[in-house]
């Protein structure tokens, strides 16, 4: 066994931040945790500051929580100031925990820097994945998937050779709404569409669920991590949420990878790779009766994810606009603003009008971003 791996925890007060710290806390002779940070939240992250005795700290939101935080902490705030934590010296290992597009420059920072990333941010991925991919090759860092889908893909292809991968299977669950009829639809709330029926997740990535917009940004997400185009890239209607991911091979054999919902399995294993060790749950019990059935998504009724992997198959920026529109949306379905199927119409209005100029630095990229958010408010405006 190595020395502990220094870790830099990006948005540790969200809920992959707390999945995260609880596998730090039961391996703490493998993982030590010297940064954190958050958007805003001061009162948590000194919390986390100070039951993990952590070095650096870093919040996005004006608030000085200096006094409250252990003495000798460097507390910086500040977009630079994250990107800057993302790249610290002392870090082997970064997980980027931070919700929507935000993450993607604080992820280019780490892998800049050569620091290996545990990546739960998927919208990286969707909004700059030609940068961030062509960067860790560069600097030769490695990306950890730890989106749970992709970590059990990733599990699954350990030890293959690439050329025999044929396709790969994203299961959903199909949300709390998966029942429901396209009129039923239009008139669910917040707190419905918030109440997800296996997984606890954060606010932004519920309502993602919900509209299967998830499922399309992790399409994107597995074509980048993967390497495949768009027709070898399925989606499968998992209920139980137990088969995260599934793997095809060119000779017809199939590997699945299979955990409870919940994940400090996939967070675990990215943190700890390429060592298994005892897990913070327990995993499944097959003592019980399991039942496990897939079937396809009916793309009438997931307009979200039939508009992600047209982007997909588009290519460019057609990703990030299918991003930027879709985080104002469901920003704007969160303030009761608008109504849960408006999240597609507002998606597809965006991508209707708008160019999809090259874009391959991340100034570019976060200059298009911004772009696309006015153009998908102005929209919004109309409609609410
Ligand atoms: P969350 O809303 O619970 O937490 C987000 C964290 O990011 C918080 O610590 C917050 O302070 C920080 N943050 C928010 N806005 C920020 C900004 N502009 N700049 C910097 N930091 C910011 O979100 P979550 O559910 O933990 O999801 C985090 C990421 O992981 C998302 O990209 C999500 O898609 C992905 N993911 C989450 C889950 C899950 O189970 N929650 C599963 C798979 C993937
Ligand atoms: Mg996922």
């Amino acid at each position: 066994m190595g020395p502990a791996r220094n870790v830099v925890l990006l948005g540790a007060t969200g809920s992959i931040g707390e999945s995260t710290l609880r596998v730090i806390r039961k391996h703490q002779d493998r993982l030590k945790l010297i940064g954190i940070s958050a958007h805003q939240q001061g009162e948590k992250l000194c919390q986390i500051a100070n039951e993990f005795g952590v070095k650096n700290v870093h919040l996005g939101h004006e608030q000085d929580i200096r006094e409250d935080l252990p003495a000798e902490t460097n507390f910086s705030t500040g977009s630079d100031a994250l990107n800057e934590l993302a790249a610290l010296e002392e870090a082997d290992l970064v997980v980027v925990a931070v919700v929507g597009a935000a993450g993607l420059a604080p992820t280019l920072a780490a892998l800049e820097a050569g620091k290996d990333v545990v990546l739960a941010n998927k919208e990286s991925l969707v909004v700059g994945g030609q940068l961030v991919m062509e960067t860790a090759r560069r600097t030769g860092a490695k990306i950890l998937p730890a989106d749970s889908e992709h970590n059990g893909v990733f599990q699954c292809l350990h030890g293959q050779p690439e050329k025999s991968l044929d396709s790969i299977i994203l299961t959903a669950s199909g949300g709390p709404f998966r029942d429901f009829s396209l009129e039923q639809l239009s008139s669910v709330t917040p707190e419905q569409a918030l109440k997800h029926p296996n997984w606890s997740m954060g606010p932004k990535i519920t309502v993602d669920s919900a509209s299967m917009a998830n499922k399309g940004l992790e399409l994107i997400e597995a074509h980048w991590l993967f390497g495949l185009p768009a027709e070898r890239l399925k989606v499968v209607i998992h209920p139980p949420s137990l088969v995260h991911a599934i793997v095809q091979f060119k000779d017809g054999c199939t590997l699945a990878q299979m955990s409870p919902p919940s994940m400090t399995f996939a967070l675990q294993n990215a943190l700890l790779f390429p060592d298994r060790m005892e897990g913070v749950e327990q995993g499944l019990d097959f003592r019980q009766p399991l039942e496990l059935s897939f079937s396809p998504p009916s793309p009438d009724k997931y307009p979200c994810l039939k508009l992600a992997q047209d982007c997909l198959a588009k290519g460019g920026t057609a990703p990030l606009v299918f991003n930027a529109a879709n985080e104002v949306a469901v920003a704007a379905f969160l303030r009761n603003q608008i109504g849960f199927t408006e999240i597609s119409d507002i998606i597809e209005n965006t991508l209707n009008t708008a160019d999809f100029p090259h874009a391959s630095s991340l100034e570019n990229l976060l200059t298009f971003d911004q772009e696309i958010r006015l153009q998908a408010s102005a929209f919004l405006q109309k409609l609410a």
